[in-house]
């Protein structure tokens, strides 16, 4: 592969080739703004002479190639990247090494390719959606000259093992080739990922790799092999003598298997021979995954870890592992350890250091309270501001939290009996510097979110009085006032709890007791939003309301509302905002509504014969499912809800070698493996899923009627279906359908063709191949509840009780997963086996997650079917009270962690989002199901 960079060819230097007989080739990581915070910065902030002097360093240091990426949310990536590059094209001392373009948007790269001179590299495409895609990307890289690293990613996913690395690199290759992609210009990465993470899976990566690598060697001419080198050692961020073990290790290996060129920090490298011997041995079962030793019964990544701590450069051996509680001869101070247990969530000596430190202040003649004021709240301080800084993740922090938690239990016996004794002194009550009372909405169940902000907001020395969720409005306020509370904070998940907290807002603005004092309301929840808060709630009541969009926003809010000095410029510029977004909302022209007439007439007109023919379930009627076994669910979760409940961003499995948060995310994922195992093995949850297979067919246009039986005489529910009403974009002559989950079940009663499904017909969109001859025939649905959460509350009280809420939150999370994971599986059996119209599906777990199976399974209160108060209806027909499932008033379910929908077997069903309806719809429903269009304006409120 010859490259050639214009300024060496100017130059009159030799061309840099890489091919057969090159040595390893650097590829400098430093101008990647995911991979370097420093770097990000600066382009961030537009210094762009700082940016270009660490591409220069790059190269001074020996990087033989720079790889540049940009992709970072506050970036417009296509704008910083043609700025950069056309920056570069004019440095000719870093203009003499060839670029590698770094981006997983397309339209990033190519506007890389069109600054860059002479022959870059593109990094990279892959075959994640789909082999056209490709080759279309190859072949435009092709045409800029650059050669390209093909990431082994495909359809399915990103290769983790061997035999999916080799797999994935072989077709890619002979689809390349094929077309006359020159072979010497494929240069594959068949993905490094991090080892010795704890996590038994992920122990042979590193060998994978290898593997991968000497095999494309073997059998793909020409090829080349690259990867990005940092992410094997991700498990030991911030021990940097481990990791460069760990890279002299791997490269050595790979390199001798074959790869080509790999991105590397070029300082984080040593030199293979002179590793110490121990070091390199421990390192090298790592990273190959063996064991050396027989009768050593710690796995090797343990083995590494007992001596990675002690590592300095070079590999040397340092004190011991204790270190931070100082020696019996010269201990740390008791505020340094405090701190230290507090900043890295150590809870074994928390006890006995709090103790000492009590004794300590009270033999100075302190009280108790001090230890909390002083070196508890330093920690905690400490704590906060790395949080701030984005250097600490909320995982960490709820540890540290509990740290504190069981540091103040220790001491609040003390505490207690001198405010007993300073009470009856003075007859003056204490006061907390801020409180809060915070609950769940009337009607709503969830509550993660709401107690990682109890916790976040008591490590930052708040108080808080938790209520707990299905609290009703005059509770809160009476708990409010009992407490003589600062602020209230509401919290709700399901969109009936919107109006609920509309309500609360309107009943403080009636009681004088927070009209007057304008006590500040505080707004969190899934569906909560900015614009819900301006403009359906704060205008209801007199004082501040704010909306608060994570558990990490709610210190700062808190502390603007409760420092007067802050208090009153930070709400102006909150009421300002939300004038703004009540303005915009004014001025929203919305999507212009069909009249509901027009809309039923563009509705999908799907066919119902031939290869969309109803396949008829193996059963008709309800089936229960008890203490379904949790380690067979447990294969079917879906990692990545789990990390952003815990506030981390990013994709599962990348996130857990993320640069930024990869280090929080892998920890706490690893000890989610630990509680999940506990949870199986201890059965702390049970399981309890019904399932039911009815007839059914479509009556006017939008309602599905659910039969009793195959007579179809009897219906044993109505489904009344929303149907889309934005006008649709006109695609090739023929409007997009205005959609209604109704569409996908045959209709009951013959219908004529309309204009629209001839014309859709003709177009031979295989979304609307709408057959003639469909009518009248027999269709089925499907209805499921599944939980996971039965017997929750007697092991979270458990953890409550142990003040524990790290532990608490992580079980409640895993047991949502655990819901999710159940419907997943229980829909597998669906479709292989009880229903059977995909008996012979074999999809990976992977597969099932991106939902590429046949049929939908939509949920009340989710897009498609936005209408919670079906769930009565569905909870009726499959008796969810046999399985202990019950409804709130608002239609919740509990327990908590479940799920419930139906099923549609239909090849053409697809997920869609029902959004703005207008007020005939909204009448046409109420006349249809004979109710008030007032209730049901309530309860549709959010597409109204
Ligand atoms: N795999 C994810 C699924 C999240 S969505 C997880 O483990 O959390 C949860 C459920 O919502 C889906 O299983 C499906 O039942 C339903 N759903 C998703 N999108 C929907 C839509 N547009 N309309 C109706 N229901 C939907």
């Amino acid at each position: 592969m010859p490259v050639i960079p214009d300024y060496t060819r100017l130059a009159g230097l030799e061309p840099f080739v890489i091919d057969e007989n090159s040595l390893f080739v650097n590829v400098g990581e430093r101008t990647n703004v995911t991979g370097s915070k420093a770097f990000a910065r600066m382009i961030i902030n537009e210094q762009y002479d700082e940016a270009l002097s660490v591409a220069r360093q790059q190269v001074e240091n020996g990087a033989q190639v720079i790889d540049i990426n940009m992709d970072e949310g506050m970036l417009d990536a296509v704008k910083a990247m043609t700025h950069f590059l056309n920056l570069i094209a004019s440095e000719p001392d870093i203009a003499r090494v060839p670029i590698m373009i770094d981006s997983s948007k397309w339209s990033v790269i190519e506007a890389g390719l069109k600054c860059v001179q002479g022959k870059s590299i593109v990094n990279s495409i892959s075959m994640k959606e789909g082999e056209a895609e490709f080759l279309r990307q190859a072949k435009l890289c092709r045409r800029y000259g650059a050669a390209v690293i093909v990431m082994a990613f495909d359809e399915k996913g990103q290769a983790d093992t061997y035999a999916r690395k080799i797999e994935i690199c072989k077709r890619a290759y002979d689809l390349l080739v094929g077309t006359g992609f020159p072979p010497e210009d494929i240069i594959f990465d068949p993905n490094i990922f991090a080892i010795a993470t704890g996590i038994e899976e992920h122990n042979n990566y590193a060998v994978d790799f290898i593997e991968a690598t000497r095999w494309i060697k073997q059998n793909l001419p020409h090829a080349k092999i690259s990867g990005g080198v940092s992410n094997v050692s991700f498990s030991f961020r911030g021990n940097d003598p481990a990791r460069e073990a760990i890279h002299t290790v791997f490269l050595y290996h790979a390199i001798k298997a074959g790869m080509t060129m790999g991105i590397v920090n070029a300082g984080m490298m040593g030199v293979y021979v002179d590793l110490a011997p121990e070091l390199k041995e421990r390192v090298e079962d790592v990273v190959l995954n063996r064991i050396t030793d027989p009768d050593n019964l710690l796995a090797p990544t343990e083995r590494l870890i007992e001596i990675a701590g002690s590592l300095v450069a070079g590999g040397k051996k340092e004190a011991a592992t204790l270190e931070w509680r100082g020696t019996p001869d010269a201990p740390t101070s008791v505020e340094k350890r405090l701190s230290h247990a507090m900043v890295h969530g150590i809870t074994e000596f928390i006890v006995e250091d709090t103790e000492e430190a009590r004794a300590a202040v009270e033999a100075s003649g302190g009280r108790p309270i001090h230890v909390i004021e002083g070196p508890l709240m330093a920690g905690m301080n400490v704590v906060g501001d790395l949080f701030g800084q984005g250097k600490m993740f909320l995982p960490q922090v709820v540890k540290s939290a509990r740290v504190m938690k069981q540091a103040v239990a220790h001491l609040i016996p003390y505490i207690e009996a001198e405010k007993a004794a300073d009470e009856a002194r003075t007859g003056e009550k204490s006061k907390a510097k801020g409180k809060m009372v915070i609950a769940t909405v009337k009607g709503d169940v969830h509550d993660i979110g709401k107690n990682i902000v109890s916790v976040v907001l008591q490590c930052n020395n708040f108080e808080v009085v938790n209520m707990g969720v299905m609290v009703p409005a005059a509770e809160i306020l009476a708990m409010a006032k009992a407490e003589n509370a600062d602020i209230i904070g509401l919290s709700g998940l399901i969109t009936p709890s919107l109006e609920e907290m509309t309500h609360i807002a309107k009943e403080m603005q009636r009681d004088p007791y927070f009209k007057d004092m304008k006590m500040p309301l505080l707004i969190g929840g899934a569906t909560t939003s900015r614009a819900h808060t301006a403009v359906k709630i704060a205008p209801y009541y007199d004082g501040p309301i704010v909306y608060v969009p994570d558990a990490s926003r709610s210190v700062s809010v808190m502390q603007n509302l409760l420092t007067p000095e802050t208090r009153g410029a930070y709400l102006a510029e909150i009421q300002a905002d939300y004038e703004k977004a009540r303005t915009q909302h004014a001025n929203k022209k919305g999507v212009p509504l069909l009249t509901l007439a027009d809309a039923r007439k563009n509705k999908m007109a799907l066919s119902f014969a031939g290869e969309f023919a109803p396949v008829k379930p193996k059963f008709i009627g309800r089936r229960v499912f008890k203490n379904i076994d949790l380690s067979l669910i447990a294969k079917y979760i879906d990692w990545a809800p789990f990390f952003q409940t815990w506030d981390l961003a990013g994709a599962y499995p990348a996130i857990l070698s993320d640069h930024v948060v990869g280090e929080a995310a892998t920890k706490v994922f690893a000890e989610a493996q630990v509680m999940l195992k506990k949870i199986i093995d201890g059965r702390w949850l049970s399981a309890n899923g019904v399932i039911a297979l009815m007839p059914a067919n479509t009556v006017n246009d939008d309602d599905i009627e659910i039969y009793t039986d195959e007579t179809r005489s009897q219906v044993a529910f109505t489904y009344y279906g929303m149907r889309q009403q934005s006008v649709k974009p006109v695609i090739d002559g023929v409007p997009r359908p205005n959609q209604c989950l109704a569409d996908f079940i045959a209709p009951k009663t013959p219908v004529t063709p309309t204009e629209v499904g001839i014309q859709r017909l003709n177009t031979l969109d295989s979304d609307f191949r709408r057959n003639d001859e469909q009518v009248g025939v027999a269709d089925y649905i499907g209805l499921f509840a599944v939980t996971a959460g039965l017997g929750i509350g007697k092991i979270e009280k458990r953890f409550i009780d142990a003040h524990d809420d790290y532990s608490g939150i992580m079980f409640k999370s895993l047991a949502d997963r655990l819901a999710e994971a159940f419907a997943e599986y229980m829909h597998e059996r669906i479709r292989t086996d009880f229903w059977g119209y995909a008996a012979n599906e074999k999809l990976g777990v992977d597969a099932l997650i991106k939902e590429q199976y046949q049929g939908i399974r939509p949920a009340p209160g989710y897009p498609a079917c936005p209408d919670h108060t079906v769930k009565p209806d569905m909870f009726n027909l499959l008796q969810c009270d046999e399985i202990s499932m019950t409804l709130t008033e608002s239609f919740a379910m509990q327990p908590a962690a479940a799920v419930s929908g139906f099923y549609f077997a239909h090849k053409e069903a697809k997920y869609f989002s029902v959004d703005k309806i207008g007020t005939d719809q909204l009448e046409d429903m109420a006349k249809r199901r004979n109710l008030s269009k007032e209730y049901l304006e309530r309860w549709l409120a959010p597409n109204l």
